[in-house]
Order: C-alpha cells, then structure tokens, then sequence
C-alpha cells in the first residue's frame, strides 16, 4: 500500500476540489485536482503535517455551569490532539470564567494556545 497517495477534499475555500496528494521520487509533494494554488498548500500540509482547530469542554468548579467550552486558539498538529484532550478532559478550573480566558499556554512547544469561548458566572454563598 502506498501511504504517501492520499485523496482529499480541499477546505480552504467553498468549491471542496477533489485532491490527489502523492509523493514524487525526488520527495517533492505532487498535488492534483486543485483550481488554485491555496489547493497546493493545503494538500502539501495534509500530508505532511495536518492540523486541526480543537474544540472541546472544560469542567468548572463553582460555576453556574459545570463546563466552560474552549478551543485552540490556532490549528494544532494533529499529533498533539490526544494529549491535549487528555489533558482537558482531567483538569478543572475555578469560576468565574472570562470569555477568551487563556486555559493553557504554548500547546507542545507550539505556540498554540486553548482559550475559553464562554463566560462562567461563580455560584455566590448565600
Ligand atoms: S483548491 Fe482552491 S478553489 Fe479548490 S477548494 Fe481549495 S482553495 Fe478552493
């Protein structure tokens, strides 16, 4: 099996071309099927180092909501995905929560970071 052929649909813009994304002789990275050169440079990156914008739910202690949703601030080499959603997924931070609230920093050396997407008001002791 060739693992360096790879069919895609391009997502940079609404038309989805129909990619072909392979890998020549020389190494060089051959991409078919796009109508404009944006085409190239996704499929160039889908093979070579694909991201992806993450999205996901925080637990929130004392807050009027138990979760806050976040997401990355930036796409994430997919590489790192699972591990930042195990991170996620076994923290919790304290409300109040500010939209746009900087959860974690530099995601794998990155530069990455995972924001808050909502606000979490803190539940008041009467
Ligand atoms: S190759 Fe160009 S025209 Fe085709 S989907 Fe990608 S950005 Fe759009």
């Amino acid at each position: 099996m060739d693992n360096t052929k790879r069919e895609m649909v391009c997502i940079a813009c609404p038309v989805g071309c129909h990619l072909t994304v392979s890998t020549a002789e020389d190494g060089s990275v051959v991409v078919e099927g796009n109508r404009c050169q944006r085409g190239v440079e996704y499929g160039r990156e889908e093979l070579l180092a694909p991201k992806r914008v993450v999205t996901a739910t925080l637990a929130v202690s004392r807050g009027k909501s138990p979760r806050v949703p976040v997401k990355t601030d930036a796409p994430l080499l997919k590489a790192f995905i699972p591990g930042l959603l195990d991170q996620v997924y076994n923290m919790e931070i304290a409300a109040p929560v500010a939209l746009g609230m900087v959860v974690l920093e530099n995601i794998g050396g990155t530069g990455v970071r995972l924001v808050t997407t909502r606000s979490v008001l803190e539940v008041r002791a009467i």
